[in-house]
């Protein structure tokens, strides 16, 4: 079994004891009492009643400066803390001590190995050593000699190594050094890249994974928190077999997507885990990471949310490896949902267009089809405006595209009124600059652009609510801006009576569509509206 450990920085007993009391209520198995910023008034005599009165087994560590830690003392100081911690009637079960400090010094060695006492002792049986080794900065280029020195030391019990990740492949290789393992062994990778090591460590069978209490007490770059770990990455259901899916993207860290998705495999009893998964906005950056996430078959990697900038790259690397393509997709030339199919071949699709083509159609209590001939305006002429253009120009629907930068905006609809052969029933799609959105007359309005997000709320594309003639019960207003819910544009498309649709549907859909593709289960979509309605209502309340 995998343990779920809570580094306490040390700086009285009973502060110490207070946070291990709340880890154990947030369901934590361990924790691991840091003493290298012990401070100098509190007596040695303490650390073993520390030990002693914790609520959960321990670990104790008095980390040097050189590995990230605090302590800068003397090594018979720091011999001194451990043998008071160890000295405990009920001991730690671990300490863990830095390889390189264990092989430099030889008398810190000594005394630490007689401290432990012969290695089948009663002593060694209660107190494992823990030998660790870490890099803030990057992957030791001898972190396999590392790991060997670990294993071949008698008294070592647990090999650690944690390193800063250079990019998501670095968990791969913890996972690798998890798989390959010759004693138990910990192998975390730190910082923005690091967090799929954290929350699969117990997919690959690691002696534990680290925690922090709340997010400002992490002892280490991307550790996540407690919370974080069990409730949204679903940590207490993670096991070998769980398939593993993300959001790919870069940023990703401000994605809503595990929150959902998380949730929807909890309440469907789906064995999967869903994490953010940030590459670097390069094609080749996210060929090598994809490929290699596919290529190691325990990871059990079956699929991906894809969104900025990489929905061309999804488009591009399915290609390469002879998947296949949603033909809308394709002709968008951008997808946003990668699945592994059970034969391991690749699929992708757009679930973007899909999801605002059924919003519009479900709120006008229509049939996609029956879309033809109806005039839509869309709103700005970038990514989302593309999809969106192109779904209701292959539904029939004739849509004029209003742009800031009218080239941009003639240049999208070149692309879209070009003759369509396999679709003679597809609508025209015209361009014209942003102003003349007051002059249109359409059934449908659909804001593509930022205007009226927070922070900008009081903002909205239409500036002259009394020049929009055709506004009334019969024609829906889209904004597919989610913050805030209730945008401007959407609260003057209400005061003239026309239907309104926030941007929370198209993010709603979009995530229930990806969901039923990986899962062949109906999404829990009041799960996913709720949660995303709370979030929201925390995030984007008034003067936030
Ligand atoms: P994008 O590719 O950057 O395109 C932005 C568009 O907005 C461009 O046409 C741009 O005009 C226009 N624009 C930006 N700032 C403007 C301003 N101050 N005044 C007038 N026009 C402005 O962005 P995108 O990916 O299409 O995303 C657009 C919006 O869609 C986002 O803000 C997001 O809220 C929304 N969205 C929602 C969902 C969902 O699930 N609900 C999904 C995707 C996107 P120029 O061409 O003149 O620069």
């Amino acid at each position: 079994m995998t343990l779920l450990a809570v580094p306490i920085m040390v700086k009285s007993v009973d502060q110490a004891l207070a946070a291990a009391a709340q880890a154990a209520e947030h369901g934590a198995d361990l924790v691991e009492f840091r003493l290298d910023r012990l401070p100098p008034e509190v007596p040695l005599d303490s650390l073993g009643s520390l030990v002693e009165r914790s609520p959960l087994p321990s670990i104790v560590t008095c980390r040097l400066q050189s590995e990230g830690g605090h302590f800068a003392g003397s090594e018979d100081c720091r011999l001194a803390r451990l043998h008071a911690a160890l000295h405990a009637s009920r001991p730690p079960v671990y300490i863990d001590v830095e390889l390189a400090a264990y092989e430099q010094s030889a008398s810190f060695h000594q005394a630490l190995d007689s401290l432990l006492g012969p290695p089948a002792n009663e002593l060694a049986n209660t107190t494992g050593l823990i030998l660790s080794y870490h890099d803030f900065k990057s992957r030791p280029p001898d972190l396999y000699q590392r790991l060997e020195a670990m294993a071949a030391a008698p008294h070592c019990r647990v090999a650690k190594v944690a390193w800063h990740a250079r990019s998501l492949r670095d968990n791969l290789e913890a996972f690798e050094i998890l798989l390959r393992r010759q004693k138990p062994t910990i192998a975390l990778c730190m910082g923005p890249f690091g967090l799929p090591s954290r929350v699969l460590a117990k997919k690959f069978g690691a002696l534990l994974t680290f925690a922090s209490l709340d997010n400002d007490q992490a002892t280490a770059p991307g550790q996540p928190s407690v919370t974080e770990l069990k409730k949204l990455f679903r940590w207490d259901a993670v096991g070998p077999d769980t398939r593993v899916y993300g959001v790919i993207g870069y940023p990703v860290g401000h994605s809503l997507s595990p929150l959902v998705h998380n949730a929807g495999f909890t309440h469907t009893g789906f064995d999967g885990v869903y994490l953010p998964l940030p590459i670097p906005p390069e094609y080749e950056h996210f060929k090598a990471t994809v490929s290699s996430w596919l290529d190691l078959p325990q990871l059990h990697f079956q699929g991906a949310s894809v969104t900025i900038p990489h929905k061309e790259n999804l488009l591009r690397f399915v290609r390469e490896r002879g998947g296949e393509i949603e033909p809308l997709a394709e002709r968008i030339g951008a997808a946003n949902t990668l699945c592994v199919r059970p034969d391991g071949s690749l699929y992708a699709s757009n679930t973007d267009y899909a999801a605002a083509l059924s919003a519009v159609c479900d709120r006008l209590g229509i049939a996609p089809d029956a879309l033809a001939g109806q005039q839509v305006a869309v709103i700005g002429a970038g990514g989302a405006a593309r999809a969106i253009v192109a779904g209701f120009a292959q539904h029939g629907a004739n849509v004029t595209i209003y742009n800031r930068t009218l080239q941009r905006a003639e240049d999208l609809a070149a692309e879209f009124s070009n003759p369509c052969p396999q679709n003679p029933r597809a609508g025209k799609v015209t361009a014209a600059s942003l102003e003349k959105v007051h002059d249109s007359c359409c059934q449908v309005y659909i804001n593509c652009t930022p205007i009226g997000m927070h922070p900008n709320v009081h903002d909205s594309p239409i500036t002259e609510t009394s020049s929009m003639r055709c506004w009334g019960p019969g024609t829906v207003v889209f904004d597919t801006i989610y913050n805030p819910v209730h945008t401007r544009l959407l609260r003057q498309a209400r005061a003239a009576g026309c239907l309104t649709i926030p941007g929370t549907e198209m993010f709603l859909r979009q995530a229930a569509a990806q969901f039923t593709l990986w899962t062949s289960q109906d999404a829990p979509v009041a799960v996913f509206q709720r949660l995303l309605m709370d979030h929201l209502a925390e995030s984007f309340t008034p003067g936030s």
